[in-house]
């Protein structure tokens, strides 16, 4: 295997050595052999070796990266790879670069008071999601390995201490650029601009003006993320802009949660207590974020250059959603049909219904009824029957019938479920990672209603929000 640090030696001002701290007992729990095959890394033992013993390939150089970021909306310099290590970077067979980034191994100058540990609770939580955001391709850092350790960590009780692998094109954040315009590194910032253009936008650099493509490209890839997320009820919980990522991908797991009983303001995160972060709010805090960001090119846009980058996010976002959902309804992507959108929408709120399964059965009822059995879930009747008369004939008319990408292939049976990813962490701790693995080989065919994914279709059977925990 070969290691690659290109980011290190490019900017070893941004970057701290670390040497990765091991845990008691630590063992190679999971491998993604997707991963590992396409960037032909080691598996098992010796994936474990690599990492872990004296000299191994992959600890001695490893660096954590310092970065700042607006959390709940203030600016924090003191933030940095805290718990998390980038060990290097490995290319595939198509020259595609990705960081290897190690997590939960011991503390870094960046650890502020904490102890550089995660929890199996939380990599858990982090590995299945990325696999289902994956699976359900919404754009998403992806998970090499899990391991599990003997030792106890405390958190809000004592819990398991674990280890992992993610990987995604590179970590740099919107905080990365933030921290180093703000503290007024303005070389820093430089060499971090010319170094994300080669390596990741080339086709930015090779544009008249790099940076005014680069801040364009980073608000046109997000704006296709969230209108994603928006599109299959994905509520990330923590939006920091020190948890997002350049790349436009799903990034930084902690609180996060789908949707269930529909709830258009939705709130997971137990500590956001004004609801910031709530799934409606998703969309217009992503652009505050390329505010935020949008302020480390100020050296190098003028005031209307950003504001013409920025300007691209809300009209991005919109097309993408409104594609996505009348596409999920099987009706014509056009404006005259949106209101039909959003009566399907209201009325699952008022009808207190599971998101994902209320679209899955519109995809599959027949719209040659006139009236669908459908209406049976819903207390106001009279309200869907009215709904359902003018959907119907948007549906038998729909000009592009894409046979070929059948409604069930655009709506999941399969989303990870808090109910059921606390079920498998509760066993996980117990030892039993049978409960895991089951829900892991669902979420990785989210829209085939089969054996494997028919244990993880239902709701949660109490219709209450869980309310889930930053510490991780
Ligand atoms: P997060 O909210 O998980 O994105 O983390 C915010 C900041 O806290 C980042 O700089 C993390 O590296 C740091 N951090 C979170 N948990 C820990 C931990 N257990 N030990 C050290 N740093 C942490
Ligand atoms: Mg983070």
């Amino acid at each position: 295997m070969r290691l690659s640090h290109h980011y290190a030696t490019a900017l070893p001002e941004t970057v701290s050595k670390v040497i990765p701290q091991t845990l008691d007992g630590i063992a190679l729990q999971w491998h993604n052999s997707e991963l590992s095959a396409q960037f032909n890394l080691p598996t098992g033992d010796d994936l474990m070796a690599a990492i872990f013993t004296s000299g191994g390939k992959l600890a001695v150089n490893a660096v954590a990266q310092k970065y700042g970021g607006h959390q709940f909306g203030q600016w924090n310099p003191r933030l940095g790879d805290g718990r998390g290590l980038l060990l290097g970077e490995v290319t595939d067979s198509h020259g595609q670069r990705f960081d290897l980034h190690l997590k939960g191994a011991g503390q870094t100058p960046y650890s502020r008071q904490a102890d550089g540990r995660a929890v199996l609770r939380s990599t858990l939580r982090e590995y299945i999601a990325s696999e289902a955001l994956h699976h359900l391709h919404i754009p998403t850092s992806r998970a090499l390995c899990l391991m599990t350790s003997v030792h106890s960590i405390r958190r809000e009780h004592e819990e398991p201490g674990a280890m992992m692998i993610r990987m995604a094109p590179s970590h740099i954040r919107f905080g990365h650029f933030e921290y180093y315009f703000r503290s007024r590194q303005a070389d820093t910032l430089d060499k971090l601009m010319n170094y994300t253009l080669e390596n990741y936008f080339t086709e930015c650099q090779r544009h008249a003006k790099p940076h005014k493509a680069l801040l364009t490209a980073i608000s046109l890839r997000t704006a296709r993320m969230i209108a994603l997320w928006q599109t299959f009820g994905f509520v990330h919980g923590v939006m920091n802009t020190d948890n997002m990522s350049i790349h436009g991908i799903t990034f930084d797991y902690g609180p996060y949660a789908f949707v269930e009983h529909f709830k258009s303001d939705a709130v997971f995160n137990h500590s956001d207590y004004e609801g910031r972060y709530a799934f409606d709010r998703q969309p217009g805090i992503a652009l505050w974020n390329l505010n935020a960001l949008a302020h480390a090119f100020t050296d190098y846009l003028s005031t209307d250059e950003i504001r013409e980058c920025l300007a691209l996010f809300e009209p991005t976002f919109l097309s993408q959603y409104r594609y996505q959902m009348l596409n999920r309804i099987g009706i014509d992507d056009n404006s005259d049909n949106e209101p039909c959108l959003h009566q399907w929408l209201a009325l699952l709120e008022q009808n207190n219904l599971d998101y994902t399964l209320s679209f899955r059965q519109l995809a599959t009822a027949d719209p040659s009824v006139e009236m669908s059995s459908l209406r049976d879930q819903f207390v106001d009747r009279k309200a869907f029957d009215h709904w359902w008369h003018d959907y119907r004939q948007r549906r038998l008319t729909k000009t592009n019938n894409n046979s070929e990408q059948s409604l069930t292939e655009l709506n999941p049976v399969v989303i990870p479920r808090t109910h059921y990813l606390q079920h498998a962490i509760e066993a996980a701790e117990q030892g039993d990672f049978g409960p895991a693995e089951a829900l892991m080989a669902a979420v990785k065919q989210p829209f085939s209603d089969n054996r494997i994914t028919r244990n993880f279709q239902q709701p949660a059977k109490h219709n209450s929000q869980v309310s889930l925990s930053c510490s991780s």
